[in-house]
């Protein structure tokens, strides 16, 4: 078996490898992670949903039999990463520079270095004797950034069995966060009948269909009440167009919708209820449609994963939501709506920020989380914990 590689240095390969989305072109990095798990002995399977938009999916097998097998412990990340953005950054966005304690480099807070974390922690149990009875089940998604279309092709395609409990390594500064809004973004479109300007009485008017749409849209009520960890549903028009030119009267023009909605709210419903409410002049399209996730702070797994977070970060965990949407809005109704925490070693508020970072300590710490639960979850031997001695380190 080659040495398994540090979650650092990992980290800083995937972070020289260009995976802006767009265009995404994942393959490369996916290829990356699968050389190394394969070479730890994991049984990898690539998937595309579209030409070099490569997701794979990575199992570690547990050592006992089938019948005692507990469902596995899923992680899931991606391996895509935002544009650069207009602003000049001060280091190499693909360089990988470690200056102060920082890790820069777009994607190194969203979310190379959680994937990163998980892959070395994988491949180390990979290579102990005594692995415990549960599978280990790697989930490392494409085309996150722009709807969870790696993650949601998983889904789809059957990639994924049923797991137990899921860990999504995204930006938490290891605070363990038990869910987030779903997404659901629509075009709405109004079709009209173009004449000359100087002649509107002959025309119907697009802009106007689209602008009485829009003007209903700003006291439309969900009728839910608030979540407690996640707070109100909410919608806002983002984007507006419509005509081609001064003097015609438009026969199209449409806008865009950004709703964030609460985890028991039905994305279809939804749409039906909005078509009603606009009438026939609107046509309604999704363009992203992620569901929201959550689960409460008494499921007893988010219990241990509570208890060994405040012994690993040193402080007392209270329940909260992410701003935010992750792959668990794919892979959690894809693994059979499993405990779900969201938990990763990058800096939400450096998230798509131009000179990203993330601090090197944070990786260690969520390699230690990690391997923590790993083990609990799947009863191998004694985690680090238990062997650094009170308090270990925080
Ligand atoms: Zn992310």
């Amino acid at each position: 078996m080659p040495p398994v590689p540090s979650a650092l240095d990992v980290a800083r390969d995937l972070i020289r490898m260009d995976t802006r989305n767009p265009p995404g072109r994942e393959v490369e990095c996916a290829h990356y992670l699968g050389g190394l798990l394969a070479g730890a002995g994991l049984e990898v399977s690539y998937y595309e949903f579209a030409p070099d938009r490569t997701s794979l999916v990575a199992v570690l097998r547990g050592g006992g039999g089938e019948a005692e097998r507990k469902k596995p412990l899923c992680f899931g990340g991606h391996i895509d990463v935002v544009p650069l953005g207009a602003k000049e950054w001060s280091v190499d966005p693909f360089g990988a520079e470690i200056v102060d304690g920082r890790l820069y480099g777009r994607g190194s807070t969203d979310m190379k270095s959680g994937v990163a974390a998980f892959v070395h922690v994988a491949m180390k149990l990979a290579a102990e004797a005594a692995r415990g009875t549960a599978d280990i089940v790697l989930a490392i998604c494409a085309g996150e950034e722009t709807g969870c279309e790696g993650s949601s092709h998983l889904g789809k395609t059957g990639a994924l069995g049923e797991a137990g409990a899921i860990i999504v390594a995204e930006p938490t500064a290891n605070y363990p966060v038990l869910g987030h809004k779903g997404a659901l973004w629509l075009e709405v479109e109004s079709e009209g009948v173009t004449a000359h300007g100087s002649m509107p009485e002959r025309g119907v008017n697009a802009i106007y269909r689209a602008a009485r749409a829009v003007t209903k849209l700003e006291d439309f009520d969900f009728n839910v009440k608030p979540h407690e960890l996640l707070g109100r549903s909410t919608l806002n028009v983002g984007t507006m167009e419509g005509g081609q030119n001064l003097n015609s009267v438009p026969d199209r023009a449409a806008f865009t919708v950004d709703i964030r909605t609460l985890p028991e709210q039905d994305h279809g419903e939804i749409v039906s209820g909005l078509q009603g409410y606009l009438g026939e002049e609107s046509r309604i399209a999704r363009i992203v449609d992620v569901g929201g996730v959550h689960t409460p702070h008494t499921d007893p797994w988010i219990r241990q994963v509570y208890a060994a977070m405040e012994q690993i970060l040193g402080e007392e965990i209270e329940p909260r939501g992410a701003p935010y949407f992750t792959d668990a809005s794919a892979l959690t109704p894809a693994c059979g709506r499993p405990p779900t925490v969201i938990l990763g070693p990058g800096e939400m508020q450096m998230a798509h920020q131009t000179d990203e970072y993330c601090p090197v300590a944070h990786i260690a710490q969520a390699v230690e989380a990690y391997e923590t639960l790993a083990r609990q979850w799947c009863g191998s031997a004694k985690g680090p914990r238990e062997t650094a001695g009170p308090g270990g380190r925080s």
